[in-house]
């Protein structure tokens, strides 16, 4: 998700967003908490919002620390640690950070991304095998030298350490995380691009994977061991000493046995099961969390460019809302109501590329926000923007804004139970509600003219929801 987005995202015209990226982190946090709104109620248990921005304060000043962190907090915003690989001073700042945090009472919040890479570290000993005992990469995932799912047992202790030495040092300094991820993504056994092709020209992964002609064998082969490692890099040495965190990881979460979605470093390959939507190929998965040891859920809600040529549907914005409807959908229904969903999420078109596609209209404010609203009301948790610099301000408020509104719901969305998944197959009134203490919290967004009011099924009964622009409605159940 990062170092070749930063390279390929197309910057957005306009003024605003150079005046962003000539900004200084501090100017631009600072710029967020001045064009954002403090919650009308305290944020109580409902979990912080996390923008990509909030990762560095940008002062070492520790009144000021502590100004912008109760700015944040009075926002809803987590403040987020960085942690680095044997990065003592890195390390240090983060512990400041969190001991200042603790003692506000506000969760601890870290990146630790940095630390996850990389297994395929290019050592030799990581590479496939060929049948002259040679040993070779998979070229296929960019720079990444891509290489043997069988190979990394001996990289395990390393990079668990890396790991494991950041979260004791929290506890011995009484310090309890509350929120760890990372953006694991390309390294570690993953079944896309070339790797099939590669596995098969390897004695060791043939000799290890019983079926490895058959592709749903290969993935499967390949997610046991990218979820073991994850679970022993990553989930159980944060949870060893910190029992109660929230660790995860960059799209891995529960879902109905397919993705609708690709990565920007990933592409279909042949012969690997898929189901058929207008030009979508929506790839069959493996159920990788339960073995990750994870105890989030983290989709991926983007606009990523290719979704807008997938669908004809004549309303622009459905060919995105429907889609990231879908993906969001997938994760809300399939996540058990005790893990918390955390969901990645941006506006801007994603991998835009220039010239953009022609006839590609970006998603509109208006129903980008309605999106966000659907996802909490389909058990969503809280969402974490991530962003480049430039469009980082404004997305920061785009989310914020609907973040902020939804306090006012906050019982429902903590306690309540959604009633539908259901995403519409045409443009039309797309409806989602949670019910609770005899209420159902109401969210209709249209995509055509219709005036009437739509039915929504609740067990036995049918409910009429009539059409509210821009507004939830709150409906008694007697
Ligand atoms: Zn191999």
């Amino acid at each position: 998700m990062q170092p070749f987005k930063l390279l390929l995202t197309a910057v957005a015209c306009g003024i605003i967003t150079h005046q962003v990226q000539a900004m200084t982190d501090h100017e631009l946090i600072r710029e967020i908490i001045r064009t954002t709104q403090p919650l009308s109620q305290p944020r109580g248990d409902r979990l912080p919002l996390y923008l990509w921005p909030a990762h560095n304060l940008g002062t070492e000043d520790e009144s000021e620390i502590v100004e912008l962190l109760q700015q944040l907090e009075a926002r809803g915003i987590a403040a987020i640690a960085t942690w680095r690989p044997y990065d003592q001073a890195a390390l240090d700042e983060a512990l400041r950070l969190g001991t200042i945090q603790q003692r506000l009472g506000l969760p601890i919040a870290v990146n630790a991304n940095a630390c996850t890479y990389s297994f395929f570290d290019g050592d030799e000993r990581t590479a496939h095998v060929d049948d002259q005992g040679k040993p070779f990469f998979d070229p296929s995932f960019g720079h990444q030298p891509m290489g043997c799912p069988f190979a990394l047992d001996f990289r395990l202790p390393e990079m668990r350490r890396r790991l494991a030495e950041p979260s004791a040092a929290y506890a011995g300094a009484g310090l309890e995380l509350h929120f760890v991820f990372a953006d694991w993504e390309i390294d570690g056994p993953i079944e896309w691009n070339g790797a099939w092709e590669h596995s098969r020209r390897c004695t060791r992964c043939r000799e290890h994977i019983p079926d490895i002609e058959d592709f749903t064998s290969f993935q499967t082969s390949l997610r046991q061991i990218r979820s073991a490692l994850q679970r022993q890099m990553l989930a159980e040495p944060i949870l060893e000493h910190h029992p109660h965190a929230l660790v995860g990881n960059y799209a891995v979460y529960p879902h109905n046995g397919y993705r609708y979605w690709f990565d920007y470093f990933e592409e279909f390959v042949e012969g690997a099961p898929h189901k058929i939507d207008g030009r979508a190929r929506y790839r069959k998965w493996y159920h990788e969390f339960p073995e990750t040891g994870y105890t989030f859920a983290m989709p991926v809600v983007y606009t990523w460019q290719d979704i807008y040529g997938w669908y004809d549907f004549d309303a622009p914005d459905y060919r995105w809302f429907y889609n990231m409807l879908k993906v969001g959908s997938n994760a809300g229904k399939s996540t058990p109501a005790d893990i918390p969903v955390i969901t990645f999420v941006h506006w801007h078109t994603v991998l835009l590329s220039d010239p953009p596609p022609p006839g590609l209209q970006q998603f509109s404010e208006e129903k980008y926000q309605e999106l966000l609203w659907h996802l909490l009301l389909r058990g969503h948790d809280t969402l974490f923007m991530w962003s480049v610099k430039d469009e980082a301000l404004k997305e920061s408020q785009l989310v914020h804004q609907v973040y902020a509104a939804s306090h006012e719901y906050g019982d429902f969305l903590l306690h309540g139970e959604p009633v539908t998944f259901a995403v519409p197959a045409r443009p039309g009134p797309v409806v989602s509600a949670v019910r609770w203490d005899g209420k159902l919290l109401v969210r209709r967004t249209d995509f055509d003219a219709t005036q009437e009011p739509v039915e929504l099924q609740l067990e036995d009964r049918t409910l009429l929801i009539p059409r509210k622009d821009g507004q939830c409605q709150v409906i008694a159940l007697e």
